[in-house]
This record gives structure tokens, C-alpha cells and sequence, in this order.
């Protein structure tokens, strides 16, 4: 196992990295920005080295600063949590060149599903359905062609988008022909890349996504799956495992998540996205070659924890599971804390938490960074913690989220927190009725 790693990241996700290493016996460095030096990860990390000021493109992008941190510090690994630097294959190639062990996938598999071209393409080898689509279109005069076989609304997708980010609905010919310029304009502008897919727009659907873990010899396993429904603008808000679906498509699913991480020999942990109509039919959307935001309540039902896994995988251990060996147990739900107010539309609010009380009790976790006193800095996500409940169903799941919302006290930002209390009274939800447009068509506000 490494002795020292360093986490090439910051807010509750770093904590969660330094949580695992420091059971594990491994010392860790963290990066941070000047925005970052009260963070509790730069405070409880075994050592903190400053990379930059405030702006990301200036600190957690900052290849040249993180790889000197960790020459510096002597740190064999870099474990790049999930947004950042997580699926540049660019940075784990240059790990690579550096003698430094990239805590994830190899540049290879990364670059072939980074896209959401190339994830398409592989899914098609893999005899993966995905939403019907195209591949990178030329111009605008493709595009319209595609449009017209597809049937319109269609989705403009950046191909090297994420996050949310860089997806346009599009519901006429005349819509299109001004659209698709500008779609391009803005993904070379965001994401360093002017690729754009389409796909026909689905309007109601389940986000269902696989858990895989490989170690990269072509053994890859499932260790079940989440529904993320509950999104607000095309971001999730509370995630929860197992899903609601019937079990034959459940076990379809697993088994085509599984299929396609081993058509690409995948190493580490990785995420399956798909998209679920009400009909049962599924449609692969892309592939998350990280740890995802939700990852604990996997970890919740498995009981096993994905950044030892991943750090066994790593540092070369291999991965000692077989398929039969995850058991999984019970019902998770997560429900992300996020400092912005639900009533404005979402908007972000940075500033001081004057007091922050956590809920407690059986069954209830809560990762996050924040504390009373600090200061959330307005160059980053809204994320300040997650809260996690188990319990032995859904329904029982449901009560205690519920009761742990109650229990949580945030003076200071407002938060989502409102929000989730209201969703987890709401029939639809308590009945697993719910699709990615619940919070427009299912919650009165
Ligand atoms: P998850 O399914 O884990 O929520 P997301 O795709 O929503 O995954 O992204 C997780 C984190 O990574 C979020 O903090 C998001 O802001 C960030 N992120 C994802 N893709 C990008 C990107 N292309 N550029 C910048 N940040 C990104
Ligand atoms: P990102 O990389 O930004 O996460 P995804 O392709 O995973 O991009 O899509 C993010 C979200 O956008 C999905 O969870 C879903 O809510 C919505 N979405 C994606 N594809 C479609 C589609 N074809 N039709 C309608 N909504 C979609
Ligand atoms: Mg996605």
C-alpha cells in the first residue's frame, strides 16, 4: 500500500479521502487554494501545501502547482475525488510521466468514454442500448438531418460536457438553425471543445445509474445501483439505493453497466449512467470514470468502502471481490446539502454558517466539511455536506431522513434543507413515483 497520498481536491470529498487513508495507515498531503486555508480537510490533513489563489483554473486545475506538491512532499498517488481533475486523462497521463500513480482509470479508458461521442460508440460494441442519437455532428446542415429522422425535441449536447452543463433543448427546425452555432461556440468556450451530439429529448424518465468497480486485468464487478432522479437543472439533489425498479430490468441493467465497464478492461471505481422511461425501455447515457458525489449510499447498502477499494486497486492489490461477495442490504438515501435557496431559483448563498448542528442517531451519516464559523467561499459548488440515513426499507428509510432533516440546524446561508423535508412528506416520492421532472410537475411550492 502507498504510504502518502495526495488529494487533488477540496470540500467534503477530501475529507472523505483522508477519512479512508488515515484508517489505512496512509499520510496524506491535501491541495488547496488561498480561498481553502480554513478548510477542514487543510486543518485534519497529516500535511497542506497552498497551490494557487482562489480560482479554480488558478488552484485545483493547476497541473504544474499539484504534480510539484506532490514531488515535493514525496506522495506515490493523487487522488483526484470527483469534479477538477478527476476525468482529465491529459493530468493522469502526466501523473504517468511523473512516476506518480493516478488514483483512477488510465488515460486510455478515460479518453475513450470521456466523450459522450466515444461513450455512444463503445456502448454500441458493447450491445448497450442508448438514447437514440447521432455521433459529433459537422454543421448545422447535419444537424438538421438528424433532427428530422430523430423527430423533434432533441437535446444539443456538448460532447466533452459534464456537470450539467452545456445541454440545450431544441424544439423546432428554425430553433435549431440559430442553435446549433451557438451550442458549439459555448462548448469550445466551457469545455475546451466544440463537439456537439444530439439525442432525441426524452421528457420523462428515472436516472438510474450502475456502480462498477474493475481492476483493470478484466475482472469488473456491479455493486448495485442508485436512482438520482430527483435532479435540479440536470444536477442531482437526493440520490438513493437500491432503486424502485422491477427486478428483472434492475438486474438488466446491472448486467449492462457491467458489460460495457468490462469491454474497456475498466480499473477502479466507475459509474453507469442510464436513463429509464416509463416503459421499462433503458438507454446507456454516459460513463463517470470517478467516484461519484453519491457513492455513500452504495457504500450504505454493500458496507464496503469505495476509497479503500479504490487505493487497493491502485496501488496494485488487485480487487479481492467476487460478484457473489457483495451483499446488499437495506435502503440508502442522501440527500446533498447545498448552500442556496431552493425559492430563488436555486441561487447560490456563500458566506459565514454562524452555527451548524448535524443530526445523529442510528442509521444517520453526514459527510461534510463545514463548521460553525465557516466561511463558504464563493468560487466553488454549493455542496457544503451530504446526509446519509439506512435503514432495512424504503419506507423506514424515508422516516428517518425525515427525522434527521428535522435534527439539522444551519443558521447562516440558507440551504436545501426545507426543500427535502417537504419532498420527503410528498405522496408521489413516498410511492417511488418519481422522474427527473419531479420538482416542476410533483412538488407544490
Ligand atoms: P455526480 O453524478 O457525481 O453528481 P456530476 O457530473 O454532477 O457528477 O459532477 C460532480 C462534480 O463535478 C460537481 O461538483 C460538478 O460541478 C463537477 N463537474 C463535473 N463535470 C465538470 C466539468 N466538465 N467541469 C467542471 N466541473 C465539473
Ligand atoms: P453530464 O455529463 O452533464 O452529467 P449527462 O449526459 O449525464 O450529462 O446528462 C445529465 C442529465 O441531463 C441527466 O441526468 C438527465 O437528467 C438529463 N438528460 C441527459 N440526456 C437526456 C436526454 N436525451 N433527454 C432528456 N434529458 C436528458
Ligand atoms: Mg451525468
Amino acid at each position: 500500500m502507498f504510504k502518502k497520498i495526495l488529494i487533488a481536491n477540496r470540500g467534503e470529498i477530501a475529507l472523505r479521502v483522508i477519512r479512508t487513508a488515515r484508517e489505512m495507515g496512509v499520510k496524506t498531503v491535501v491541495v488547496h487554494s488561498t480561498a481553502d486555508e480554513k478548510s477542514l480537510p487543510v486543518l485534519i490533513a497529516d500535511e497542506a501545501v497552498c497551490v494557487g489563489p482562489p480560482a479554480s483554473n488558478a488552484s485545483y486545475l493547476n497541473i504544474p502547482n499539484i504534480l510539484s506538491a506532490a514531488m515535493m512532499t514525496g506522495a506515490e498517488a493523487i487522488h483526484p475525488g470527483y469534479g477538477f481533475m478527476a476525468e482529465n486523462p491529459d493530468f493522469a497521463e502526466m501523473c504517468r510521466e511523473h512516476g506518480i500513480v493516478f488514483i483512477g482509470p488510465t488515460p486510455e479508458s478515460m479518453r475513450a468514454l470521456g466523450s459522450k461521442a466515444g461513450g455512444r460508440e463503445i456502448a454500441a460494441q458493447s450491445n448497450v442500448p442508448v438514447v437514440p442519437g447521432t455521433g459529433v455532428l459537422d454543421d448545422v446542415d447535419a444537424a438538421l438531418l438528424a433532427a428530422k429522422q430523430i423527430g423533434y425535441p432533441v437535446l444539443l449536447k456538448a460532447s466533452a460536457g459534464g456537470g450539467g452543463r452545456g445541454q440545450k433543448v431544441v424544439r423546432t427546425q428554425e430553433e435549431l438553425r440559430g442553435a446549433f452555432g451557438q451550442a458549439q461556440e459555448e462548448a469550445r468556450l466551457y469545455f475546451g471543445d466544440p463537439a456537439i451530439i444530439m439525442e432525441k429529448f426524452l421528457e420523462e424518465f428515472r436516472h438510474v445509474e450502475v456502480q462498477v468497480m474493475g481492476d483493470g486485468q478484466g475482472h469488473v464487478i456491479h455493486i448495485g445501483e442508485r436512482d438520482c432522479s430527483i435532479q435540479r437543472r440536470n444536477q442531482k439533489l437526493i440520490e438513493e439505493a437500491p432503486s424502485t425498479l422491477p427486478e428483472s430490468l434492475r438486474q438488466e441493467i446491472l448486467d449492462a453497466g457491467v458489460r460495457l465497464a468490462r469491454h474497456v478492461n475498466y480499473a477502479g471505481a466507475g459509474t453507469l449512467e442510464f436513463i429509464v422511461d416509463r416503459d421499462g425501455n433503458y438507454y446507456f447515457m454516459e460513463m463517470n470514470t470517478r467516484i461519484q458525489v453519491e457513492h455513500c449510499v452504495s457504500e450504505e447498502i454493500s458496507g464496503l468502502d469505495f476509497v479503500r477499494l479504490q487505493l487497493q486497486v491502485a496501488a496494485g492489490e488487485g480487487l479481492h471481490l467476487r460478484q457473489e461477495d457483495v451483499r446488499l442490504r437495506g435502503h440508502a438515501i442522501e440527500c446533498r446539502i447545498n448552500a442556496e435557496d431552493p425559492d430563488k431559483d436555486f441561487r447560490p448563498a456563500a458566506g459565514k454558517i454562524e452555527d451548524i448542528h448535524f443530526a445523529g442517531g442510528p442509521g444517520v451519516r453526514v459527510d461534510s466539511h463545514a463548521y460553525s464559523g465557516y466561511v463558504i467561499p464563493p468560487h466553488y459548488d454549493s455542496l457544503i455536506g451530504k446526509l446519509i440515513v439506512w435503514h432495512e426499507n424504503r419506507e423506514q428509510a424515508i422516516l428517518r431522513m425525515r427525522r434527521a432533516l428535522e435534527e439539522t440546524v444551519i443558521h447562516g446561508p440558507k440551504t436545501t434543507v426545507p426543500l427535502y423535508v417537504k419532498i420527503m412528506d410528498n405522496p408521489f416520492y413516498k410511492r417511488g413515483a418519481v422522474m427527473t421532472n419531479f420538482l416542476r410537475t410533483r412538488l407544490e411550492v
